[in-house]
């Protein structure tokens, strides 16, 4: 495997010095004789914070639910966007509700709309 040579001492782990006429272990790969294919790994100098980073970035978790069709479903799934008293979370599950409810029943009804916008208000504070 030409490629994972190190160029610097061919694959020699060692290069010659110049003026002393000893070998000296190469600096480039460290002794191993190898392209630093692996960064990093033997130079502990080196540090990649690019390694730690992954955790934060956001994942497919946050994906929106469907959106319903219907013209009163999406009506109560507008209101339920629009609040301001509700946690995504929240407005993200109720929006799934609306969907699931759609799917099955077709029909919106007094009782489901009234139960979704129950959930909308603010839950009831400590009476201070
Ligand atoms: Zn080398």
């Amino acid at each position: 495997m030409e490629s994972e040579t190190c160029p610097v001492c061919g694959g020699d782990r060692r290069i010659s010095n110049a003026f002393g006429g000893s070998s000296a272990t190469c600096p480039a790969c460290h002794g191993s004789g190898r392209r630093t294919a692996s960064e990093g790994f033997h130079d502990v100098t080196k540090t990649k914070p690019s390694h730690y980073r992954t955790a934060n970035e956001p994942q497919a978790a946050k994906k929106r639910p469907d959106w319903p069709e219907s013209f009163a479903f999406i009506q109560l799934a507008k209101e339920v966007r629009a609040s301001e008293s509700c946690e995504e979370e929240t407005k993200d599950k109720l929006i799934r509700e609306i969907v699931d409810y759609e799917r099955t029943h077709a029909q919106m009804t007094k009782t489901f709309s009234r139960i979704v916008r129950k959930q909308l208000r603010p839950a009831p504070a400590e009476t201070k």
